[in-house]
């Protein structure tokens, strides 16, 4: 209904102004040189308008014909992108398959089709990572590094080329450089994280891998490191409580946290804190650091069941009553204990069940941190002590 009055409207209008151009009176005579032309107004006009109208297209068509390479180069150029585009998911999805050799065909493809896109870049160096060339992939992820939006996969892929170096400084270094960038292209990267807690590690800069661990075990681990590696400065007490809040079931925690406060003049809390990593988890280091100044046998005997009174009955307290019993020749006692406390006890990885003579931060076989708990064979899995509510870090 809108539309058919404004068609009306419009026609009225043109109308109006055809009649009024008709009725115009009088010429127009334009002369050229020795050439002259006449004509009435309304003609005069109308061939105006013609002339103003064919100006305009002409001009449109030369704009048209100027643009033509570049409209031809831009669709070129994207269908390159696109063959590009098409390679390299046939190359993902060789990878993902398994077949690296299909994948690095259609890699080849996709960078022949557009060498510095970011995408046949990242397909390449993957596949030349998967087939064990390092130094190709290197040299394919570095250029990836530079494009803004993949850096990221440029510069884990630099990480990842090679396993981590583990006793090269240099190396390490170069990895804590790489993961630095990374870091500031992705920042809240999971995977990221773990990798500099790695190279931390390597390095030997225990705090700053504490740090970064999000894990609880592997936090405890390296801040039971960070506290050994500051000897006698008050930040060792600091890390080793840190510890034992991380991994309260850790016995090594609890004697990083006794040795800590010993070298610093704390003989009494030291004591304490034996106390409590008794009560919470036993262990033969705990039991020798309480003993430690006490040489006569019988002395020993009664310093012993004054810890073991702490944790009554658990197979660490058997295990020390049958020791020192037996080093005072209080056989009976002894062979009485003995009965009680199970068997030989190991540090044993959670993750693949290694055993290991003593604690350390990380398994000697999966490496993973902080995943070594003690086990005393011939009991059940280490019971949960009776305990009281949890106290805040001795
Ligand atoms: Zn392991």
């Amino acid at each position: 209904m809108l539309r058919a009055f404004r068609f009306g409207l419009v026609a009225i209008v043109l109308l109006g102004v055809a009649w009024y151009l008709a009725s115009l009176q009088g010429h127009v005579t334009v002369e050229i040189g020795s050439y002259a032309a006449s004509a009435s107004t309304p003609v005069a006009i109308l061939l105006l308008v013609f002339l103003v109208a064919v100006a305009i297209v002409a001009l449109g068509l030369l704009r048209g014909a100027l643009g033509l390479p570049r409209r031809v180069a831009a669709k070129r150029s994207r269908a390159r992108r696109d063959a590009a585009d098409a390679a390299s998911l046939r190359a993902l999805a060789a990878l993902a398959a398994g077949d690296i050799g299909a994948a690095s065909g259609h890699a080849r493809t996709a960078r022949r089709h557009a060498p510095d896109a970011p995408l046949p870049l990242y397909v390449s160096a993957e596949t030349a990572r998967q087939s064990g060339d390092a130094t190709m992939a290197e040299a394919l992820f570095a250029d990836l590094a530079r494009h803004g939006d993949a850096g990221f996969l440029g510069w884990r892929g630099l990480l990842t080329a090679r396993p981590l170096p583990q006793d090269d400084e240099d190396g390490l270094a170069l990895a804590a450089e790489r993961a630095r960038k990374a870091a500031a292209s992705y920042p809240s990267s999971g995977w990221l994280r773990e990798q500099r807690v790695r190279i931390a590690l390597g390095q030997g800069r225990f705090g700053e891998a504490a740090r970064l661990a999000t894990d609880a075990p592997a936090r405890a681990a390296l801040a039971i490191m960070a506290s050994r590696e500051q000897g006698g400065e008050p930040l060792a007490i600091d890390w080793a409580r840190e510890a034992v809040r991380a991994a309260p079931e850790l016995p090594e925690a609890y004697l990083a946290l006794y040795q800590a406060r010993a070298k610093a003049g704390q003989t009494w809390r030291a004591k304490r804190v034996l106390k409590r990593g008794w009560r919470l988890a036993p262990h033969p280091d705990l039991g020798e650091a309480w003993l430690a100044e006490i040489s006569a046998p019988l002395e020993r005997a009664a310093a012993a069941a004054r810890l073991a009174a702490v944790n009554p009955g658990h197979p660490e307290s058997e295990a020390l009553l049958a020791r020192t019993a037996r080093a005072a020749r209080l056989t009976g006692e002894a062979e009485r204990h003995e009965r009680q406390s199970g068997g030989k006890g190991a540090w044993i990885c959670k993750s693949c069940e290694t055993e290991h003579e003593a604690w350390q931060p990380t398994c000697r076989k999966c490496a993973a941190i902080g995943s070594l708990g003690w086990v005393r064979h011939g009991t059940a899995a280490p019971t949960p002590p009776l305990l009281p509510a949890p106290q805040p870090a001795g």
